[in-house]
């Protein structure tokens, strides 16, 4: 629906797994809300930008239908209900704007622990459980192995034991469910994480410029994720040694520093800073290490 409105809204997991981080994210990006975590709707105090909080399952659906403007989903969902769209002819609704690097985990195969897994030709006149009938059919048919799909929406993994499959298709990060089932996993179809989904189409009215800001805002929130701001002094001709040790770093930027004697240097790191890599770059010559969190950036 074409709907004009002069406010944003997106769609959050109520509960579950991406809740959380979403809202971090969002609170992150400047965001803040009358708090009201039990009821449906959070509404936008700091910007004209609010909240819906529902089941994952219908995140893809509420912006395909215009209630929100954008949703945060595993990518796993939202590739699930575009092709299950497609399959049936629809035009595509929703698109990927951003992976924002949470929630991650593998959308797998997983065979009985017994099976000697030889690829994807043994799946031929198999059945095969799982909760994502369309991402499963569409990677088949890529394979050219015909298998039955066995849709659940849960419990996946215990198809086998039970009888109603002879392996599943399932979400997995640490694998414990799958060892607690007997199950192994062998193949990947997806690698997902939780990203920011928003429509096919643009936005003509206030959204528009809200959005972007959005967008930049999250841009900047995701890039500094890991940032970390390094200081330390060095000696000359210890730099390039250090620049070495630095690889996920910028360029070494020098503050201040006579002619002779240690240079004041400092740079952003995007990797983690652990303190085996402050000690590693101690040991190359590197004083007075600092490693400073970095709020906000614009860059
Ligand atoms: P809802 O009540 O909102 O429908 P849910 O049970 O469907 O909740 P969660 O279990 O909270 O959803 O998972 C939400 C998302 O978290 C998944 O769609 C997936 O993208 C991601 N995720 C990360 N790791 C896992 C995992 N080990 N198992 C399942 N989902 C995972
Ligand atoms: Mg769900």
């Amino acid at each position: 629906n074409g709907t004009s409105r002069d406010r944003l809204r997106i769609a959050i997991q109520k509960s579950g797994r991406l809740a959380e981080p979403a809202r971090a994210l969002l609170s992150a990006c400047g965001l803040s809300w009358r708090e009201s975590r039990d009821k449906l709707f959070c509404y936008g105090e700091s910007l004209p930008v609010d909240l819906l909080l529902v089941r994952d399952d219908d995140i893809p659906g509420l912006i395909a239908d215009g209630v929100c403007d954008f949703g945060v989903v595993g990518r796993n969902e939202l590739n699930e209900q575009a092709g299950a769209r497609q399959s049936i002819g629809l035009p595509a609704a929703y698109q990927e704007l951003r992976a924002l690097g949470f929630g991650g985990c593998r959308l797998m195969l997983a065979v009985p622990e017994a099976w000697q897994w030889s690829g994807p030709e043994q799946l031929q006149g198999t059945r095969i459980a799982t909760s994502y009938p369309a991402i499963l059919a569409q990677w088949l048919q890529e394979q050219g192995v015909q298998a039955s799909v066995v849709e659940l929406s849960g419990s996946v993994e215990i198809a086998p034991k039970l009888g109603t499959a002879d392996l599943i298709c399932d979400l997995v990060s640490s694998g414990a469910t799958l060892a607690a089932n007997q199950l192994k996993p062998v193949q990947t179809l997806l690698e997902s994480e939780a990203v920011l989904a928003g429509p096919v189409r643009r936005f003509e009215d206030q959204r528009a410029q809200l959005a972007a800001m959005l967008l930049r805002r999250m841009d900047g929130v995701l890039k500094l994720k890991d940032s970390k701001l390094l200081m330390f002094r060095a000696e000359r001709a210890t730099v390039a040694e250090l620049t070495r040790l630095l690889p996920d770093a910028e360029p070494l930027t020098t503050l201040a520093g006579s002619e002779e004697g240690p240079l004041s240097l400092q740079t952003m790191c995007h990797g983690a800073v652990t303190w085996q890599r402050l000690e590693e770059l101690e040991r190359a010559g590197a004083q007075g290490l600092m490693v400073l969190s970095v709020e906000r950036s614009l860059a």
